[in-house]
């Protein structure tokens, strides 16, 4: 065998768990058909929190008049951001080559594809390996509208011409409401289109039904309970209109409708590797595909497409292969952020789920922010606690407002340490901030019988 381990995709699992099992002695190939990093470093996380970055600056002007500081919230210049956006994710590129180098991993640019349980091919050359890690990701849906020609994806979104005047999302995941609140901060009229009633499916109901006013309260338009029938091009942009008969001018339409395995090409079918019928590689426990030799990790695999997921996968095989064994990833401690105006963070169980396992207790808040007080800036924030009763063991940890995302991580620390109620209320606050809530709450929530 050329390798010992033939990893296909250089994204976040891929990267993580070629550079680790090179550390711990294993002969690694990595191939890579586009930038490495993959999708969180390229298309993903860290350009997005950039022009997160981006809206928040300049609603702080806005802000800062309170505070004696007025001055005229400015325009975004684009090509500003979007150019030294592309030069931070070139240096992160640099890192991660480096990274892979330094590991000792042998880089192939292109598009590999499985030939046999122990073969791949890329660029017409044959390798051989002991074991294959496909780790290629997911990539956007998009649902077969008249007019999906004009729609762009969050491929598109990171590299526009220029940046709109008015836009129209189409979804209410993770993707839409960030990028609604992205486009909406830096003073873009925006429109949000969902099927559903309510944003963030799979979020705890009281968070996302809070979160929805605020997204209101911030500008955003919601369109909801309705889905876009046709996109047609206009002199000065598109109209789309929708099922609930209203027509919507825009310059932009971001479809951001969910993703699916990147496994096109891939070669599946000549090894007999099974898929779900939404395309998700299934695995067993050791991440093991349906054939053998043949593993699988990420967004691909689709247990939780999130970065640290990939990441936390790729080392457990590592190690599980190379070195003393891995410790299996613990799929029920997940904080996760949502990255929207306001941040959402969350960790464990909703009401919902837990609801159906256990008797609990609901401790609740609802605030202004003091960074929003002399502001006159309307966003309030909402903090939630779930716990068991009996055991008092918090079962779920949710706050909608500002910093969420990073407050959530010390919380995620806790909550997978099995923390209960007391230990968040011995637990002194930090004065004045907005996380001390997490540990003042006292009152639990008059149930209504
Ligand atoms: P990827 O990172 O997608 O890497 C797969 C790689 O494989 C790609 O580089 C691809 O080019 C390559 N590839 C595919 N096929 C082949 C082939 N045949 N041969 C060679 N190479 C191939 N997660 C978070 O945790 N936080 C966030 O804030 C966040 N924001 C996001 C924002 C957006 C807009 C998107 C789209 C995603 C976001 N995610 C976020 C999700 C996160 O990016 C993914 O969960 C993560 O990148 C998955 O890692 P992966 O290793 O499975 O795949
Ligand atoms: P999500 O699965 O989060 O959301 C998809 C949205 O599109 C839902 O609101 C869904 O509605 C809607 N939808 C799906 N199909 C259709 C259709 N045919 N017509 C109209 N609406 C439709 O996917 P995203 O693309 O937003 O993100 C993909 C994943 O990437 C996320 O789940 C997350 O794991 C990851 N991610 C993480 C981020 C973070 O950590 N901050 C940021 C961005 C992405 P419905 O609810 O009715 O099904």
């Amino acid at each position: 065998m050329d390798f010992d381990l033939f990893v296909i995709g250089a994204g976040s699992g891929g990267v993580r768990a070629a550079r680790m099992s090179a550390q711990l002695g294993a002969r690694v190939a990595v191939a890579e058909v586009s930038d490495l990093g993959g999708t969180c470093v390229n298309l993903g996380c860290v350009p997005k929190k950039l022009f997160v970055y981006a809206a928040q600056f300049r609603r702080g002007f806005a802000d800062a008049a309170g505070f004696g500081l007025a001055v005229d919230a400015p325009e975004l210049d684009w090509p500003t951001l979007r150019d030294n956006k592309n030069r931070e994710i070139k240096r992160l590129n640099g890192i991660y080559g480096n990274l892979l180098e330094n590991a000792g991993c042998t880089l192939y640019r292109g598009r590999a594809t499985i030939t046999g349980p122990n073969s791949v091919q890329v660029n017409g050359e044959t390798i051989t390996a002991q074991r294959i890690l496909i780790a290629t990701g997911g990539w956007p849906f998009v649902p077969d509208i008249p007019g999906r020609e004009h729609l762009i994806t969050s491929n598109e979104v990171f590299h526009l011409e220029s940046w709109p005047k008015r836009a129209l999302v189409i979804g209410a995941g993770y993707i839409a409401v960030e990028f609604a609140g992205i486009f909406n901060g830096t003073g873009v009229e925006t429109t949000l289109v969902h099927r559903g009633d309510q944003v963030l499916r799979g979020f705890d109901d009281d968070v996302r039904r809070f979160a929805q006013t605020q997204y209101e309260a911030a500008g955003l338009q919601l369109e909801l309970n309705t889905q876009v029938s046709s996109v047609e091009k206009t002199s000065d942009g598109f109209q789309v209109t929708l099922t609930n008969g209203k027509r919507i001018d825009t310059d932009l339409v971001l479809c951001a409708t969910g993703r699916v395995p990147n496994t096109e090409g891939l070669g599946l079918q000549t090894v007999d590797i099974k898929t779900d019928d939404r395309g998700t590689i299934l695995v067993d426990d050791e991440f093991q595909t349906t054939a053998d030799n043949i593993y699988a990790l990420g967004d691909v695999v689709g247990r939780a497409e999130l970065t640290p997921v990939a990441l936390a996968e790729g080392t457990y095989l590592a190690h599980q292969w190379f070195g003393e064994g891995g410790k299996p990833v613990r799929y029920d401690v997940i904080p996760t952020a949502v990255f929207s105006e306001p941040n959402i963070g969350t960790v464990g169980l909703t009401e919902e789920q837990a609801r159906r396992e256990h008797r609990i207790t609901v401790y609740e808040s609802e605030f202004r922010p003091m960074q929003n007080t002399l502001s006159g800036n309307p966003l309030r924030a909402y903090m939630k606690l779930i716990v068991e009763q009996g055991s008092e063991r918090v079962l779920g940890v949710h706050m909608v407002g500002p910093d969420a995302g990073e407050i959530m991580q010390g919380f995620g620390v806790a909550y997978a340490m099995g923390a209960t109620k007391a230990d968040f209320d011995q637990t002194i606050g930090i004065h004045p901030t907005s996380a001390e809530e997490f540990v003042t709450l006292r009152t639990p929530r008059k149930e209504t019988p």
